[in-house]
C-alpha cells in the first residue's frame, strides 16, 4: 500500500448560479497578465452546451487522456492518446490535435479611451473592440463562455457530444422550447491521480505534489513544447504567447499553505464548493484506470482508502502524510459526498485520468405538484420522476459516470429522498409511510438524510473547508526517502529542483 494525501474538491451542481463570481475571483489573482488574457483557469460551462476551448470534450478531435492496450503478454497497458513513444518527438514541432486560438477565442478589450476623447457630436461615441494581441480592431467572432445561458438553442447546445448518447425523440424533447433546461458545470484542473499532462511532458517539468497531490508546472523547467496542452483531456493547460511558457489552475496552494481556501472557493457565491482531503493508494491507481468504462468510478473508489482504518493510517504515516492531514482526511466532507454517501461523481472519468474533483449531479426531474395546499407526487412510483428527468439520466451519465447510467440514479435517488424526507418533517403534507418507502429505496437512513441535509444547506465555511495549514517545510515526498533512494534526484531531493516522480 502507498498512501498518499490528495487536496479534493466537491462541487454540488443544485447549489451552482452560473454568477462566474469563481471564475472572475481566480482571474484576477492568477491570470491578469500579458499573455494570459485567454487562460480561464476556473471557468463555469452551461450544460447542454460545447464549454470552454470548444467541444474540449471531444476526444476523436483532441485525443487527450489515456486508451488502453493490450501489451502482447495478455495484460493491458495505459498509453496516451496525445502521443506514442513513436511520434512524441515529431508531435513537438506539429501536432494537428493541438487546439489553437480559435478553439478559445482571440483576447479583445475595447478602447474605452475613444468615449472620453471623442469630439462633440450628434452621435454618442462609442468604445470599439481592438485584439488584446495585435491592438487592431476586430471583429468578434468567440469568446468565453459564448453559449454561457444558451442550453437548447441548436446552434451551440446541440453540438454538445454528450447528447449522443440521446435518441432522437429525447434530443427533440430536450430542445422543445418549454423543455428547455440548462444546469451549469464549474470546471478547473482536476488535479488527477493519474495526469496524462505529467506523463506527456517532456522536459519533466509537470509534477504532482507528494504532499497534497496539486498538480504544478516548475516554471523553470517548462521549455513551452505544449505536449501537456494536447495531453490533458479537459483542456485545463494554457500555453503564455507571452513567457513562452505553459500554465494551470494552482489550486491556490500559496492561499491553501497559510490556511485559507482558494479563491474560487472563498468566493463561491452558491457555496458550492467543498474542500478536503482524501487518502488513496498510489499502488492501485494505474490498474483501476484500465478497467472497463462502466467500472470505473467503482475502481476509482476502490482506491481511495478509509481514514479511519488503521492500517491506511500506518501506511499514510510511512509516506509522511502529517496526523493533522490523516485528521483532516477523517472530517473530510470530500470523503463524505464520494464514498460515505457515493453521491459525488468524478467528470469524464472514462479519459481514465483519475481525476480528483467531484460533482453532485444536478437533480432535474419534475417531482410533483402542488394543489390545494397539498404537495402531490406525479407517479405511483415516486422514482419514476427521474425517467421524466428534465436533463436525461442517460445524458449526467455521460458527463459523470462514463454512461453508468445506474450510478447517476443512485446518486439522485438519495438526493430526491432527502428532499421528501425534509419535506415530510417540516411541512408534514407528505405521507410518512410513502417517505419511509422512498427512504429504504433510496438506500438512506434517516440519520444520513439529517447528515446530507446538513452538509448540503446548512454548513458552515469551516465544515465545507477542511484543510490544516500545508507545511511545505515538513513536506516530504512519499516517493523519495533515504531508504528507498534510486538516486535519480527527482522529485522531493534537494539536489535539483522538484521534479515529477
Ligand atoms: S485536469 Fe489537470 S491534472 Fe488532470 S490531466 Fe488536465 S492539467 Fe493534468
Ligand atoms: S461562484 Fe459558485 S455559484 Fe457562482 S458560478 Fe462559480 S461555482 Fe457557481
Amino acid at each position: 500500500m502507498d498512501v498518499r494525501a490528495q487536496v479534493s474538491m466537491v462541487f454540488h451542481l443544485d447549489k451552482c448560479i452560473g454568477c462566474h463570481t469563481c471564475s472572475i475571483a481566480c482571474k484576477n489573482i492568477w491570470t491578469d497578465r500579458q499573455g494570459t488574457e485567454y487562460m480561464w483557469w476556473n471557468n463555469v460551462e452551461t450544460k447542454p452546451g460545447t464549454g470552454f476551448p470548444v467541444l474540449w470534450e471531444d476526444q476523436k478531435h483532441y485525443k487527450g487522456g489515456w486508451k488502453v492496450n493490450g501489451n502482447g503478454n495478455g495484460k493491458k497497458d495505459l498509453e496516451l492518446l496525445s502521443q506514442n513513444k513513436w511520434d512524441a518527438f515529431i508531435k513537438l514541432f506539429y501536432n494537428p490535435n493541438q487546439p489553437g486560438l480559435e478553439d478559445y477565442y482571440e483576447p479583445w478589450t475595447y478602447k474605452y479611451q475613444d468615449l472620453f476623447d471623442s469630439p462633440a457630436g450628434n452621435d454618442q461615441p462609442t468604445a470599439i473592440p481592438v485584439s488584446q494581441i495585435t491592438g487592431e480592431p476586430m471583429d468578434i467572432q468567440a469568446g468565453p463562455n459564448w453559449d454561457d445561458d444558451l442550453s437548447g438553442s441548436n446552434q451551440y447546445a446541440a453540438n454538445d457530444i454528450n447528447l449522443d448518447a440521446l435518441s432522437d425523440e429525447e434530443r427533440a424533447q430536450l430542445f422543445e422550447i418549454e423543455q428547455i433546461s440548462m444546469f451549469y458545470l464549474p470546471r478547473m484542473c482536476n488535479h488527477c491521480a493519474n495526469p496524462s499532462c505529467v506523463a506527456s511532458c517532456p522536459s519533466g517539468a509537470l509534477y504532482k505534489r507528494g504532499e497534497d497531490g496539486i498538480v504544478l508546472i516548475n516554471q523553470d523547467l517548462c521549455r513551452g513544447w505544449r505536449a501537456c496542452v494536447a495531453a490533458c483531456p479537459y483542456k485545463k493547460i494554457y500555453y503564455n504567447w507571452k513567457t513562452g511558457k505553459s500554465e494551470k489552475c494552482i489550486l491556490c496552494y500559496p492561499r491553501l499553505e497559510t490556511g485559507q481556501p482558494p479563491a474560487c472557493f472563498q468566493s463561491c457565491v452558491g457555496r458550492i464548493r467543498y474542500l478536503g482531503v482524501l487518502l488513496y493508494d498510489a499502488e492501485r491507481v494505474a490498474d483501476a484506470m484500465k478497467v472497463p468504462d462502466e467500472a470505473l468510478v467503482e475502481a476509482q473508489r476502490g482506491a481511495i482508502c478509509n481514514p479511519f482504518d488503521e492500517k491506511v493510517i500506518a501506511a499514510a504515516k510511512k509516506n509522511g502524510v502529517s496526523d493533522e492531514f490523516i485528521f483532516a482526511a477523517q472530517k473530510s466532507p470530500v470523503w463524505k459526498y464520494v464514498m460515505e454517501w457515493k453521491l459525488a461523481l468524478p467528470l469524464h472519468i472514462e479519459y481514465r485520468t483519475m481525476p480528483m474533483l467531484f460533482y453532485v449531479p444536478p437533480l432535474l426531474p419534475v417531482m410533483g405538484k402542488s394543489e390545494n395546499g397539498k404537495y402531490e407526487h406525479l407517479s405511483e412510483n415516486f422514482f419514476s420522476g427521474l425517467e421524466n428527468a428534465r436533463v436525461p439520466v442517460k445524458y449526467l451519465a455521460k458527463l459523470f459516470s462514463a454512461g453508468n447510467v445506474e450510478l447517476i440514479e443512485a446518486s439522485l435517488k438519495k438526493i430526491m429522498a432527502v428532499r421528501h424526507y425534509k419535506r415530510s418533517l417540516e411541512l408534514g403534507d407528505f405521507d410518512i409511510k410513502l417517505v419511509n418507502k422512498i427512504m429504504r429505496e433510496a438506500d438512506l437512513s434517516p440519520t444520513q438524510a439529517e447528515e446530507i441535509y446538513s452538509l448540503t444547506t446548512l454548513a458552515t465555511p469551516y465544515e465545507r473547508f477542511v484543510l490544516p495549514p500545508i507545511q511545505r517545510e515538513e513536506a516530504m515526498s512519499p516517493t523519495c526517502s533515504p531508504e528507498v533512494c534510486k538516486g535519480c534526484e527527482g522529485f522531493g531531493c534537494d539536489e535539483v529542483p522538484h521534479r515529477g516522480p
